[in-house]
């Protein structure tokens, strides 16, 4: 075998479940002569203690950790830019081996660290006021590019540690349910990051047979459905998606939902956010028990669309309370940094500076 040959072989142990990679670092450890707890070591500094590198375990003998390398690999995912915003909010632009960029989003909030991050590079989904459709799909990350997202945040000087994760960065995670799988043992797993189920979120347009394989875990994750309109003669119009998977069969699959369902719904001014629609919307929330949330449009996404006013979902936010729906209005984090869906590698390619604070009113929860 020459030497190229042995390279291909190796493992990496970031795609794998964080148990099964402990597994054959036992057994590798084993074989070697070395205790098996070498093995267990090894596997904590995956995800739990990260490190960087094999030479950087300094807790293993220094002939083992070269076995290491010599069978495995642990790669990194080189750090291109980081933004930061005056509100804290903190976004990471990652190239690929491949040359391809992904984003992830830090957002501090009191006690609260959420990151939201990518399942793929570029979407296929073409949702009509989304940033990252615009680019096109490229491919679907690995589990180790993702939850790889996680691990750069932890191994940067001062190491970043999520209280909360959300799957709302560039990409449709459903549509990449083999690695997502995965990432959601990594994240969640004692073993892994150990984020409490609850505290992970996987945001979807509705590809049915991926809630349908989220429902059959055993955990608690959460889910959020993008409803962005309250009809199929709308949602088609803004998400090509819907007919594949029309509305109400998305709703139906919310409901057979046995935890709580997020609905998001992104407040496009004079399109979805009329009094009638809040109605409509209100009836498929409380057929699945659904707690919504209206999103500010972030500006720098795609289409000609104009962000409904703060006074504008204010009161749609009160027409859903008062007809006994439960409703938020999120806070719009990040705006001066680009920090929507897909924003900051857009920007990347056309070369423009970011967008300046003022332009998006912060909107409180009413
Ligand atoms: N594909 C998944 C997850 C990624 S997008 C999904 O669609 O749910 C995460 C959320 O950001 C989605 O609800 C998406 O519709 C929303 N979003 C996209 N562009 C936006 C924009 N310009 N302003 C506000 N929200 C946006």
């Amino acid at each position: 075998m020459n030497i190229e040959a042995v390279a291909v072989t190796k493992v990496n142990l970031l795609d794998l479940h964080p148990v099964a990679a402990e597994v054959a670092l036992r057994a590798f450890a084993d074989a070697r002569g070395v205790g098996a707890y070498r093995g267990s070591q090894v596997a904590r500094h995956l995800w739990t203690k990260p490190v960087a590198t094999f030479a950087d375990m300094s807790d293993l003998p220094v002939a083992f950790r070269e076995e290491l390398d010599a069978h495995f690999t642990i790669p990194r995912l080189e750090l291109s830019t980081e933004q930061r915003s005056a509100d804290g909010t903190r976004k990471f632009l990652f190239r690929l081996h491949d040359g391809q960029t992904i984003e992830t989003v830090s957002i501090p909030d009191g006690n609260r660290v959420t990151f939201c991050i990518s399942s793929q590079a570029g979407c296929a989904l073409q949702c009509s006021f989304c940033a990252t459709g615009l680019m096109g799909f490229a491919r679907n990350l690995t589990p180790s590019e993702i939850a790889g997202q996680v691990r750069e945040l932890a191994l940067l000087p001062e190491p970043l540690s999520p209280t909360n994760i959300v799957f709302m960065g560039m990409g449709e995670p459903m549509m990449n349910w083999r690695a997502v799988d995965v990432v959601l043992s990594i994240l969640n797993d004692p073993k892994g990051f150990g984020v409490g189920a609850r505290h992970i979120t996987v945001s979807t347009v509705g590809v049915l047979p991926g809630i349908q394989a989220l429902a059959s875990r055993k955990e608690q994750f959460r889910l959020a459905i993008s409803v962005h309109a309250p009809n199929d003669d709308l949602r088609r119009r803004l998400m090509p998606i819907n007919i594949k998977y029309p509305l109400q069969s998305v709703i139906d699959a919310a409901a057979a939902f046995d935890r709580r369902v997020t609905f998001e719904y992104v407040m496009l001014g004079g399109v979805n956010d009329q009094p009638a629609q809040a109605a409509e919307l209100a009836r498929l929330a409380k057929h699945c028990g659904a707690f919504v949330n209206l999103i500010p449009l972030h500006p720098g996404g795609a289409g000609a669309f104009t962000p409904t006013s703060p006074d504008g979902i204010r009161r749609f936010a009160a027409a859903l309370a008062a007809l006994g729906v439960e409703v938020a209005v999120r806070k719009s984090r990040g705006s001066d940094i680009a920090a929507a869906c897909g924003q900051l590698r857009v920007e990347r390619l056309r070369r423009r500076p970011p967008r300046a604070p003022d332009q998006h009113g912060q909107v409180e929860i009413p």
